[in-house]
């Protein structure tokens, strides 16, 4: 996994928040919870990889491989606790 930096998963998060995410991209029990929104890690970590050098990451592994190196940015990732009616980073805010 090749290492990314904290203001590329900032501008991950942005982009999430601007566009919303597409439901079925939801594959995951973990979320990365920032303010009071939740985000999908592995979606947050292929957005902050293209950011930082312009490809889509090419696998992402779901569970620790991908909340581990989030967290050591600072991020906040857990298990959601709430499950399936967690939809909160699905809408967009405009
Ligand atoms: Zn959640």
């Amino acid at each position: 996994m090749p290492p990314i930096s904290q203001q590329d998963v900032e501008k991950a998060l942005e982009e999430i928040k601007r566009d919303g995410m597409c439901r079925n991209r939801r594959s995951t029990v973990y979320c990365l919870v920032a303010g009071e929104r939740h985000y999908p890690p592995k979606q947050v970590l292929r957005l902050a990889h293209r950011h930082r050098y312009g490809t889509e990451l090419a696998r992402a592994h779901g569970g620790e491989p991908t909340n581990r190196p989030l967290r050591n940015l600072g991020f906040t990732v857990g298990e959601c606790k709430q499950i399936p009616e967690c939809q909160s980073w699905i809408k967009a805010s405009r």
